[in-house]
């Protein structure tokens, strides 16, 4: 009989959304006539913009007829998307990128994936506590770690714990590690990166020989204008850093699936024998066996983004979302919750109040405010005792929780 790869019986059955559905259809089936508010999920509510939507329909419609019909495309991407990135969010940063530095996707998530694909198995990796769980999981499932332990690291990986003590930035690890994964502005804390922090982590990891996978999913919420929005505004960073971006929490393409992977030239491992290799040709070389590229119409829809107007909508979605973070920070600190998050990124992390853990502080929500949020416990260990909300609800459901979270927890 073939066998398993029994990795993947390593990792913790889906534990946090299911038992936030169970918990919640529970309460739902004892309680039919509460207004039950989600602001637990990461995913946005807003429709794709008209302009974003117009290339979207013109792209499809080039696909009807046989002299603008589009077959296999590169499996980087089109250059049209590939120069509208180029131009449009990395040289105004003074960040100057090729082309073919460039990797177009079907979105983050598969990218920081697959992206182990062209590292060994006897690397060190080292993730923060709390953390996107993708990063912790996708290494347990390649082969990297062992078992759990009963707080839920597993072994053999280097665990960065954020907490308020640090203000949820990561410490250098004490053991030399292979690669970092950095996520800025953070899902789930909400915390960014300054400049000097960023230079940071680049300075540790060209001293020790690491890479740093830069996750900059929510660089678009960014609204502090000294806050870096690319690890690259780093001198260096090229030699050390590869970064993930992505059009979902942008530009709500959460359903349509684009996102992009930059992997600088400079960008340099060593074989096994000790030779340098570069990191570009491998990953070139993996999408190209791998992948057949996104779809043209997904990736005109992801290129009218970069148009004037384009922006301009994509704009005020994310102004929307902030302005609903900001509603979420004010009103709970009002009721006297410390909160974190919420001014750079679409995420509010709170202290539970009275030391409730995180799992009993969702429950309370759920019974006395109707509200569904997520567990920071989920997001990992030294998550216990936080809880994340997020800020991607449409704008009613947002006061009201506020309002109803007000007079019930004070
Ligand atoms: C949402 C999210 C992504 C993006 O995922 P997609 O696959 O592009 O939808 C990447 N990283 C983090 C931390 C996220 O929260």
């Amino acid at each position: 009989m073939a066998k398993i790869n029994d990795n993947y019986l390593k990792l913790k059955a889906g534990y946090l959304f299911p038992e936030i559905g169970r918990r919640v259809r529970a309460f739902a089936a004892a309680n039919p006539d509460a207004k039950i508010i989600r602001l637990g999920i990461g995913d946005v509510t807003q429709p794709l913009t008209p302009t974003i939507l117009k290339a979207f329909h013109d792209a499809v419609d080039d696909l009807a007829k046989a002299n603008t019909f589009m077959g296999y495309g590169p499996e980087q991407g089109y250059d049209f998307l590939i120069e509208a990135i180029i131009e449009k969010s990395y040289r105004p940063l003074g960040v100057e990128l090729k082309n073919t530095e460039m990797f177009i996707s079907d979105g983050s998530k598969c990218d920081c994936a697959n992206i182990l694909d062209i590292f060994a198995l006897d690397n060190t990796v080292a993730i923060a506590d709390p953390v996107y769980p993708v990063y912790n999981d996708t290494n347990v499932m390649i082969g990297r770690t062992g078992d759990a332990d009963e707080k839920g690291y597993y072994k053999g990986l280097v665990y960065m714990p954020c907490t308020e003590e640090n203000g949820f930035f990561p410490a250098y690890p004490r053991e030399k590690v292979d690669m970092i994964y950095l996520c800025f502005p953070n899902n789930p804390t909400g915390t960014v990166a300054t400049k000097e922090q960023l230079k940071g982590w680049v300075d540790y990891a060209l001293a020790n020989d690491s890479i740093i996978l830069f996750d900059a999913a929510y660089e678009a919420f960014i609204t502090d204008p000294t806050i870096p929005h690319s690890i690259y505004e780093v001198e260096g960073a090229k030699k050390c850093a590869i970064e993930f971006r992505s059009f979902s929490k942008t530009a709500g393409f959460t359903g349509v699936r684009c996102g992009v992977v930059v992997v600088p030239e400079e960008l340099e491992g060593t074989t096994s024998t000790g030779e340098k290799y570069s990191f570009n040709k491998l990953w070139l070389r993996r999408q190209t066996t791998k992948f057949n590229g996104a779809s043209y119409p997904v990736q005109k829809a992801a290129a009218a983004v970069y148009t004037d107007q384009g922006w301009k909508e994509t704009k005020e979605n994310i102004d929307y979302y902030m302005e609903n973070a900001r509603i979420i920070r004010e009103g709970l600190s009002a009721a006297g919750l410390t909160v974190y998050g919420g001014v750079n990124g679409p995420y509010i992390w709170l202290k539970t109040p009275n030391g409730l853990t995180s799992w009993d502080f969702f429950d309370k929500l759920l019974n006395e405010c109707n509200v569904v949020g997520t567990p920071g416990s989920g997001f990992g260990p030294s998550g216990e005792g936080y809880f994340r909300l997020s800020a991607f609800g449409n704008r009613d459901n947002v006061i009201e929780a506020v309002e109803r979270i007000k007079k019930n927890l004070k």
